[in-house]
C-alpha cells in the first residue's frame, strides 16, 4: 500500500503500517515528452526480427524466475498477502510470459489468406501480418502487481511496441522492482516509460500520444478513461470489476465444494477481481450456509509475515471503511450477517470473513463490485431461477457451477453471460497461461492472455499483392457485357441466392 506526500509516493505494510520505501511521483507535465522519446526507440525495437525481441522477454523471465522469492516476499509486505498466495501469483505471472515466449512466433506468424471461389473473380491471396500498435499505455491495478502488469508488458515488447506503464499507486515497490529487472534483461532504455503517481498521472497518460490502452480497475474510472480515449478514436482493453456467482447444484459434494468455494471467496482477502461473492444454492440452503459459515469461521486473519494467517488485510484503511459501509447498506437492504460483519481491532486494516444471507437479489444491488471478504449466499428453486439470478446485475466476469452430474453443470454454465465459467473450480483457472481472460457486459471488454491477448497488442495489417501487370478485371468503362460477367459469376457462386 503506498500514500502520498508532496512528489513522493511512501509505500507501506498493510498489516502493520510500517514504511516500505519512498518512490519519487511522476511530473505529470513531464508524461507527453517521455511517450514521445518512447516511441522513437520504438522504431528501432520493432524492427528487430521478433526471435531477439522474445530473446529479450526470454531474459526478463529468467530475471524474474531467479528473483521469484524476494518478489513475493514483496507482494505480502506491501500488498498484504499471505506468502503462499504471493508465491501462487509469481509463479502465475511466470508461466504466462512464458507461454508468450514459447507461443509469440505461432501467434504473431504471418498467415496466408487464400481465395477461395474468389479466384474467378480474379482475388488475389492476401497475407495477415500482426503489426504493432505502436504505444501501448498499460494501467495497472494492485492486487496481482506482477501477474497482471508484467506479462502485458512482456506482451506489449513482444509484439513490437512501446511502453508507458503506470502501475497502480498502491504498490509502487513492487513495481520498482519489476522496472529495474527490465533495466537488466536488455529492454533498450526509453522503451518501457514507468511512470509513478496516482489517478491524476493516470489520466496524463491517456492524454498522451498513446496508441492503444490496457486498463485494469474499477469499473467508474475504466468508463471515464474509455470515454476519453473513445473521443480521440483510440481504443482500449477494459479488465473490470466483477460480482462473481456460484451456483450450487443440489449433487454437489458438500465438503470439497465448500472448502474450494471458502477459498475462492477470501483468497486476497476477497480483493480478486474473480472471486466468488455470491453462492446461489439450488433447493434447501440450510447446510450450505451451515458448512460455510464454519469453514469462513475457520480462517485466520492476522499479519500475513505469519506462516499461520489464511487471510491479511485489506489495501487500506479507506478501503476497509469503504467495505464496512457496504456490508452496513447491504444489511440495510436485508441480508442478515451470518458470520463476520465488523472490523478487527489492530493497526492493519482486517476484517472479518464475512457471510451474508439474502432472501432475494435486493442486498446485491448494494454488493455489486464490493472488493473485500464477503460472499453472500440465497437459495433458488431449480437451475432456471439459479441461471435467471447469476445473469441478474450489470458485471459478467466469472462464474463457476458445482456438481457432480457434469453434463448437468455443463448446461447451467452455458447459460451464463460472463467472459469465464469454471465448473467445480473458481479463481484458480485464471492461472492457465494460454486461456484468455476478461470479462463481459460491466466488467469490460478484449481479453489479456494466451492467443486473443498477445494480439490485442498488435493491429492486424491484411497485404494484398498481384505481380505487376497480371491478370485483373478493368471495371470501366462499364458495358452490358460486364453485367453479364457479374450475372454469370453470381449463378454460379450463388445459385440459390
Ligand atoms: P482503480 O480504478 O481505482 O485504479 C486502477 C488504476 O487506474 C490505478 O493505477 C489508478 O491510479 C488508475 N486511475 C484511477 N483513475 C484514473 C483515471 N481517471 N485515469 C487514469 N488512471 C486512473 O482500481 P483499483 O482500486 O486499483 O482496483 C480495484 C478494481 O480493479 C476492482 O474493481 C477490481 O474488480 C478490479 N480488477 C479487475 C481485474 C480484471 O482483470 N478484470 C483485475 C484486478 C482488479
Amino acid at each position: 500500500m503506498s500514500t502520498e506526500a508532496a512528489g513522493w509516493l511512501i509505500s507501506r505494510n498493510p498489516a502493520t503500517g510500517e514504511e516500505l520505501g519512498r518512490f519519487q511521483s511522476t511530473d505529470a507535465d513531464s508524461i507527453a515528452g517521455l511517450v514521445d522519446h518512447s516511441r522513437l526507440v520504438a522504431n528501432d525495437w520493432k524492427r528487430r526480427p521478433l526471435r531477439k525481441r522474445i530473446e529479450a522477454i526470454r531474459q526478463w523471465w529468467a530475471i524474474l524466475s531467479r528473483d521469484a522469492e524476494p518478489l513475493a516476499d514483496a507482494i505480502r509486505a506491501e500488498i498484504g498477502k499471505p506468502r503462499p498466495e504471493a508465491q501462487m501469483e509469481v509463479t502465475a505471472a511466470l508461466d504466462a510470459i512464458r507461454w508468450i515466449v514459447k507461443n509469440a512466433r505461432s501467434t504473431l506468424a504471418d498467415s496466408r489468406i487464400g481465395t477461395g471461389w474468389q479466384w474467378a473473380a480474379l482475388m488475389s491471396p492476401a497475407r495477415l501480418r500482426w503489426a504493432p500498435v505502436g504505444l501501448a499505455g498499460i494501467i495497472g491495478t494492485w492486487n496481482y502487481p506482477v501477474l497482471l502488469d508484467a506479462p502485458a508488458i512482456a506482451g506489449a515488447l513482444v509484439a513490437g511496441n512501446a511502453v508507458a506503464w503506470k502501475p497502480s499507486e498502491l504498490c509502487i515497490g513492487v513495481a520498482d522492482r519489476l522496472r529495474s529487472t527490465l533495466a537488466e534483461a536488455g529492454v533498450p532504455d526509453g522503451l518501457v516509460v514507468t511512470l509513478f503517481g496516482g489517478p491524476d498521472v493516470g489520466r496524463s497518460l491517456v492524454a498522451s500520444k498513446i496508441d492503444k490502452a490496457f486498463f485494469t480497475g474499477g469499473v467508474g474510472n475504466g468508463r471515464s478513461i474509455a470515454a476519453a480515449l473513445a473521443a480521440r478514436g483510440i481504443p482500449m482493453v477494459a479488465e473490470l470489476s466483477g460480482f462473481d456467482p456460484a451456483i450450487i447444484l443440489p449433487d454437489a459434494p458438500m465438503e470439497a465444494t465448500v472448502r474450494a468455494l471458502t477459498w475462492a471467496a477470501f483468497v486476497g482477502t476477497g480483493q480478486t477481481c474473480v472471486s466468488i461473492k455470491r453462492v446461489i444454492v439450488i433447493g434447501d440452503p440450510k447446510p450450505w450456509i451451515d458448512a460455510i459459515n464454519a469453514s469462513a469461521r475457520s480462517l485466520r486473519v492476522g499479519d500475513p509475515a505469519r506462516s499461520d494467517v489464511d487471510v491479511g488485510p485489506l489495501i487500506s484503511q479507506a478501503a476497509r471503511e469503504k467495505f464496512h459501509q457496504t456490508i452496513v447498506g447491504a444489511t440495510a437492504a436485508g441480508a442478515t450477517i451470518a458470520a463476520g460483519g465488523k472490523p478487527i481491532d489492530g493497526p492493519g486494516a482486517f476484517y472479518e470473513p464475512t457471510v451474508l444471507l439474502a432472501s432475494d437479489h435486493t442486498p446485491e444491488n448494494v454488493l455489486e463490485g464490493v472488493f473485500g471478504p464477503v460472499i453472500v449466499i440465497r437459495s433458488v428453486k431449480d437451475e432456471q431461477e439459479a441461471v435467471e439470478a447469476a445473469n441478474a446485475g450489470t458485471f459478467g466476469l466469472a462464474a463457476s457451477v458445482w456438481g457432480r452430474d457434469r453434463t448437468r453443470a455443463r448446461a447451467v454454465a452455458d447459460r451464463l453471460e460472463v467472459g469465464m465459467v469454471t465448473i467445480n473450480d473458481a479463481v484458480t483457472p485464471s492461472g492457465l497461461a494460454a486461456a484468455p481472460f476478461g470479462g463481459v457486459k460491466a466488467s469490460g471488454f478484449g481479453r489479456v492472455r494466451g492467443v486473443l491477448g498477445l494480439r490485442e497488442f498488435t493491429a492486424p495489417q491484411v497485404i494484398h499483392e498481384r505481380s505487376p501487370g497480371g491478370l485483373r478485371l478493368h471495371l470501366f468503362p462499364y458495358s452490358d457485357r460486364l453485367g453479364k460477367v457479374f450475372a454469370f459469376y453470381r449463378r454460379l457462386f450463388h445459385p440459390r441466392a
